[in-house]
């Protein structure tokens, strides 16, 4: 029977495959998308969710969340939050484009 410490070790050796994956497909992605001198993130905001995982891959604090009030009343939230950016931060690294997790970010030219 497979012990309590071997399913632990299991479960961290999966973690870590599915990290190395992940990365793996970022960086063949990364490469696809526009970006750089010349190009600026840009947040669709009725895909945004935030999750607040774009502002924390940004370096250089180029993404602010604000507070949206929700469109249904019957939702029991007043209101979410969304992201935006600040475009003469923003240096069109892409990064804020990998980490959305709902593809709310697209890079335009600026
Ligand atoms: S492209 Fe880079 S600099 Fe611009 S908002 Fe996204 S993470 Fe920040
Ligand atoms: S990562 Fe995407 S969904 Fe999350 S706050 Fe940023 S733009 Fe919105």
């Amino acid at each position: 029977m497979t012990s309590r410490d071997e399913l632990a070790k299991r479960r961290e050796a999966e973690a870590e495959r599915i990290a190395i994956l992940l990365a793996r497909q970022k960086g063949v992605r990364r490469a696809s998308i526009k970006g750089g001198d010349g190009t600026v993130a840009w947040v669709s905001e009725n895909l945004c969710i935030g999750c607040d995982q774009c502002t924390i891959v940004c370096d250089d604090d180029a993404i602010e969340l604000y507070l949206k009030d929700m469109v249904s009343p019957l939702l029991e939230v007043p209101s979410n939050r969304k992201a935006r950016i600040i475009r003469d931060a923003c240096t069109g690294c892409r990064l804020c484009v990998l980490s959305c997790p709902t593809d709310a970010i697209t890079m335009i030219d600026k």
